[in-house]
């Protein structure tokens, strides 16, 4: 009995460290039923193209951001250290990434950025089985050889603010996109790219079927770019895969299972956002205040992801008005006005963080049984 003591203090202590008010830097989101939520940032880059650092250092900051998996996207055609770094083979940035990462379980996708004039503009090619061969000039001669080789293309940064893209800032589709989509040669959209969130991109996505990407596109370092001491996170997609194998991710991504994790904000179709929504949002430890009809109980956040709930339901609450917020992996209490004593009750929000189109936010229910 003694011993059973010691082994529980400190597991005791363990457990209340978690409830820490510092957002981990791991993003791990919950499963959904039937998936697995696998995390990716499929964008990125190093000095095999115009990045500043060497492979080996994006296998360690997607380690120790949580990841599992990424892929190296080199531009093709933009190789502005190639006098310093002359490298006639372009696999070469994916394999040393791949000998960095060859004792962890980071999965890491061979990709290249076909990268041209608008249209199309900049593309990513992942799972592709060699860069070399897409070194083709003609625009849809090396979307078509993407396709050959069994690639997943998407549409980068629609929104980027160059002058030789969209000045705007206003994503649109061309007549050479919608060919690309109907030849079945692009597949998705980054609706977040870097710093950037486009309500255009997403549109364009739901309109013309494609998947729903948000990658950071790093070429300096992810933590100054996107201020993880400020508590920061970079983008990233999740795929919800039936394993956690590349053949699994990529007919997750072909099928369009993904939600987008950017600034504190989640953005993906119904089908995924409103599981992945009630799997990180939980209800628990309802009981009425001594003779009250006042309701007191947790809602518990799983997710590195703060969440905005705007309360829906016929109750008021007794301690909040009627937008709360659960921050990433803390406990909220909640004083529900339920006006008799109930058996049972929904509790009804709109999660505001949350987005499946552009100004829509999902409505989620859970359900509560207050304890006697
Ligand atoms: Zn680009
Ligand atoms: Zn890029």
């Amino acid at each position: 009995m003694r011993l059973v003591f010691f082994l529980l203090f400190p597991l005791a202590a363990f457990a209340q460290s978690n409830h820490s008010h510092l957002r981990g830097r791991v993003m791990k989101f919950p499963a959904i039923p039937g998936y697995l939520t696998l995390t990716s940032d499929l964008h990125m880059h190093s000095v095999f193209s115009d990045g500043s650092v060497w492979p080996d250092i994006r296998v360690q900051e997607a380690l120790m951001d949580g990841l599992d998996m990424i892929s190296l996207t080199e531009h093709l055609e933009y190789q502005p250290h190639k006098d310093d770094i002359p490298h006639p083979d372009r696999n070469r940035a994916h394999q040393l990434a791949l000998e960095e990462a060859k004792d962890h379980d980071l999965m890491i996708f061979r990709g290249s950025e076909i990268t041209r004039k608008m249209p199309p503009g900049h593309c990513n090619a992942i799972f592709i089985q060699d860069a070399n061969k897409l070194l083709i000039n003609d625009s849809l001669e090396v979307f078509k050889e993407a396709s050959r080789q069994g690639a997943f293309v998407f549409w980068n940064h629609p929104n980027w603010i160059s002058l030789s893209h969209r000045p705007d800032g206003v994503a649109t589709l061309t007549p050479f996109h919608q060919r690309l989509i109907s030849e079945k040669l692009l597949h998705g959209i980054e609706v977040v790219n870097e710093l950037t969130y486009s309500d255009e991109a997403l549109q364009i996505a739901l309109d013309n079927n494609l998947t729903i990407m948000g990658t950071s596109d790093i070429h300096g370092l992810v933590d100054w770019q996107f201020g993880l001491n400020k508590g920061g996170h970079r983008p990233l997609t999740m795929v919800f895969a039936k394993e956690k194998s590349e053949a699994s991710v990529k007919e997750a991504l072909f099928a369009r299972r993904t939600v987008v994790f950017f600034n504190d904000m989640l953005i993906g179709r119904t089908e995924q956002l409103k599981p992945l929504v009630a799997q990180c949002i939980k209800a628990d430890s309802a009981r009425y205040i001594g003779k009250t009809q006042v309701l007191k109980l947790w809602l518990r956040n799983d997710s590195p992801c703060p969440m905005t709930l705007k309360n829906q339901s016929a109750f008021r609450f007794h301690n909040a008005g009627e937008v709360i917020r659960i921050n990433a992996f803390e406990t909220l209490e909640l004083e529900v006005k339920t006006l008799n004593r109930l058996a049972g009750l929904s509790l009804d929000f709109e999660v505001l963080n949350a987005v499946y189109a552009p100004g829509k936010h999902p409505f989620c229910k859970w359900q509560v049984t207050p304890l006697p």
